[in-house]
């Protein structure tokens, strides 16, 4: 009290300082004696009601002085609750209306403590007035403030009992209400989702143990039963000890967004395995050039970039092969410079160093403005494609190499004949190139037949070239077509058409062969073949003679040696007549047979044909059959004859006929001689239809050469002329039948020829 009293009275400069300070601090302060007198009140309190400071003494009552300026019907109460504060020396606190300046009351509280001295009596009272309304005002904006903010606000005891949530959180957690019923921790934390229950208990636990501010997102059930993320920080409130007084949390219902970023990983992570699932890899650079992005499956083909790779050159000078980088490189900077799309193909190395071929396509993405935020690349793995295309390149060069290289001069031409390609061959024989023929007169094709086929082929040329034309039937020609020197070659041009598959003619392949070598050699050798014909025929003809010496000397030997046995018959005396009689009919019989050679040689060199009689085969069979006797019986021939009984007779040449048994029966035996243990000769004579057919068959080898055996001068034996069969199959043909030979199923040969049963009409 001695300081305030000094603050009425002389003020020095301390206490002025102080009553300074409570009054920019406090605003309405009083203080009074032990008494109750006020000894200072802020001037700011009473000014405005046109009284002073001694007004307030101006009674023994103490109360009484501040009468006016309480409300008249709170007065009482506050003067006498006052009184008794100062009788009892305890605090004095009232709440009541005050008079403010404009002559209306507002409530406020009043509160005041005595000070005592060392030996505890009361030597004054200090007290403050507080707009209580104001107080009251502020309180209701703070909780409203709390009440609204768009998160949830809550309080606790340092060590976590929850003391405050706000309207929001307790509405949220189905509380009745913000600082009532309040749930306790445990309530609180059986509202969290049980999957972040233990975190959360544990994070909670860890900052009230160490004071630590607590930050964590959980999920916390909403009144309604459904879980929400929330986003929750707290920091503890310190006395000036440092001791914890209060936990003060927020908390943010951050569920949508939390569901958004759920989304958006969701989709982030679809997208990331849709690049990872394409065959594609991905890399981004931002407009810088740098890299930005590379895809999954690019880190596991070309492997991760290394740490000195600063941007696109760099990855593109470690990763391409150093012959493609150049024209790779300078495409991209082309296109990062214009900020266009380009596509490159290059080799690239991947991890295990082995270089693939890939297409990499860029392109910019832009923003709304236009600018470029980033440039994608793109790039596939094409290494089989490129292979396939090089094994195609590889295939043409061989097949046009095959075609150039080809012995022969190839043309082809489209489905109307017109020629499209000839390759060098053709080109160098002709003269001239495709190209050089002159469009304006329509048809190239003709151009090159008139120019080039020899006049006396050109028009069978054109009319062959014609009807394939229009048939689609392939062309085969010779003739002689003109080379560059002017000089006509025989050539054989052939033509296919090659077809789609659903059979449209789409292109005529031609060959041309120059022949003109082989048509010169064959008609030399058609000469050649000529001359030796003629030789040939002079040394058959010499050949032919010994044998027919050899056939007519016998009988002429007989009737030579009959002669001189004949001459020593008649001069024997007496001479034997009979003996010379037979003898004579012996030469005779030879002379004839001699004579009947010479004529059947004539008349087949000749072609000329012997009256034919009728005759019956049967007879001619058992004739032959004896004639051959000697010969059958010596090798033990089995003859087998089958002759149908009702065979009509035939006109034929007996003699001829009979020579042609003879010959297939000599041949069968002589074939089944030293072959067949059990030789066996079958005969066997049948009418078919309109001809007769006679069989002569064996148990030989069999024939085997059937296409040569009829040839003349063919033979398989010693001394054989191999003209029997030639002789034979002229004979039959002379007589209209045929002959031919046939294996038999058993082995052994068939020899067979047929007559006609009637006559044949005279030529
Ligand atoms: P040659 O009897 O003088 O050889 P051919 O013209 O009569 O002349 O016969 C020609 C050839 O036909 C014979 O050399 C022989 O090789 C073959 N040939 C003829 N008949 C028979 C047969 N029955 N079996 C097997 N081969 C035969």
């Amino acid at each position: 009290m001695a300081m305030l009293s000094e603050v009425t009275g002389t003020m020095s400069d301390e206490p002025t300082r102080a009553a300074m300070m409570v009054e920019a601090v406090v605003g309405n302060a009083w203080a009074t004696d032990a008494a109750g007198r006020f000894v200072y009140i802020t001037p700011g309190m009473l000014a405005p009601l046109g009284i002073v400071r001694e007004d307030l003494n101006g009674s023994d009552d103490p109360a009484f002085g501040w009468k006016p300026l309480v409300h008249p019907n709170d007065y009482e109460a506050a003067a006498a609750s006052w009184r008794q504060s100062l009788r009892d020396e305890r605090a004095y606190d009232a709440t009541h209306r005050l008079r403010a300046a404009d002559d209306t009351f507002r409530w406020g509280r009043c509160s005041g403590r005595p000070v005592r001295d060392s030996e505890n009596r009361i030597v004054g009272w200090y007290g403050a007035v507080l707009d209580w309304e104001a107080i009251r005002e502020r309180d209701r904006e703070l909780s409203q403030l709390v009440d609204m903010v768009p998160s949830h606000v809550w309080r606790l005891t340092p060590d976590g009992e929850p003391t405050f949530f706000n309207r929001r959180m307790a509405d949220y957690l189905g509380l009745e209400s913000t600082d009532t019923a309040l749930g306790g921790l445990a309530e609180l934390i059986e509202s969290v989702h049980p999957d972040e229950v233990c975190m959360f208990r544990e994070t909670l636990g860890r900052s009230l143990a160490s004071g630590e501010p607590f930050s964590l997102r959980y999920r916390l059930r909403r009144a309604d039963g459904a879980y929400r993320w929330m986003s929750s920080r707290a920091e503890p409130l310190r006395d000036h000890a440092d001791c914890i007084l209060q936990w003060y949390g927020v908390c943010h219902d951050i569920d949508d967004q939390v569901l958004t970023e759920e989304a958006l990983r969701r989709s982030k992570h679809q997208l990331e395995q849709m690049i990872d699932a394409l065959p594609i890899n991905i890399l981004s650079f931002d407009p810088a050039r740098k890299l930005t992005y590379a895809s999954k499956r690019y880190l596991s083909t070309a492997g991760m970039p290394g740490e000195h790779i600063q941007d696109f050159e760099g990855l593109a000078r470690e990763v391409s092969h150093p012959d493609d980088f150049p024209t790779m490189f300078n495409r991209a900077s082309a296109g990062f410079a214009n900020s266009e799309p380009f596509v490159n193909r290059f080799r690239r190395r991947c991890m295990d160093g082995v270089y693939r071929w890939i297409e990499a396509r860029a392109q910019a993405l832009r923003n709304a403005n236009g600018e470029i935020v980033q440039w994608y690349i793109v790039s596939i793995d094409i290494e089989e494609e490129m292979q396939a295309q090089e094994a195609l390149r590889e295939r043409e060069r061989f097949v046009w190499q095959l075609v150039e290289t080809l012995p022969a001069m190839v043309d082809c031409a489209s489905p109307d004949g017109e020629p499209v390609y000839r390759s060098q061959q053709l080109r160098e024989f002709l003269g001239y190139e495709l190209e050089g023929l002159l469009d304006t007169n329509g048809s190239r094709l003709m151009q090159t037949l008139d120019a080039g086929v020899h006049p006396d082929d050109l028009a069978a040329v054109k009319k062959d070239y014609a009807q394939c034309l229009r048939t689609g039937e392939p062309y085969a020609r010779r003739h002689r077509l003109r080379r560059h020197d002017c000089e006509y070659r025989w050539v054989e041009t052939r033509a296919a058409p090659m077809r789609s598959a659903d059979g449209a003619i789409v292109q005529w392949n031609v060959i041309c062969l120059d022949i003109d070598a082989e048509v010169r050699a064959q008609e030399d050798l058609h000469l050649a073949q000529e001359r030796l014909a003629r030789a040939s025929q002079a040394a058959s003809l010499a050949e032919l003679s010994a044998s027919i010496a050899h056939e007519v000397n016998q009988p002429l030997a007989a009737v030579v040696w009959n002669s001189h046995a004949c001459q020593r018959w008649l001069a024997a005396s007496p001479p034997n007549l009979d003996r010379v009689h037979v003898t004579v009919e012996r030469i005779i019989r030879d002379a004839n047979a001699a004579a009947e050679v010479v004529s059947r040689i004539r008349a087949l060199f000749k072609q000329t044909v012997a009256p034919h009689h009728r005759a019956a085969i049967a007879d001619l069979i058992s004739d032959v059959g004896r004639l051959l006797g000697d010969r059958t019986s010596r090798m033990r021939v089995e003859i087998e004859t089958d002759v149908a009984a009702d065979l009509p007779a035939v006109p034929f040449d007996f003699v001829q006929i009979q020579q042609v048994l003879v010959n297939l029966m000599r041949n069968a035996i002589e074939a089944m001689e030293g072959h067949a243990p059990k030789p066996r000769l079958g005969v066997r004579a049948v009418c078919d239809g309109e001809v007769l057919r006679v069989e002569v068959s064996d148990n030989g080898p069999g024939v085997l050469y059937p296409e040569k055996i009829f040839d003349a001068f063919f033979t398989t034996k010693q001394s054989g002329m191999g003209m029997g069969l030639a002789i034979c199959r002229s004979i039959i043909e002379s007589h209209g039948g045929r002959l031919w030979a046939e294996r038999n199923r058993a082995g052994g040969a068939t020899f067979a020829f047929t007559l006609p049963t009637h006559a044949p009409e005279p030529a």
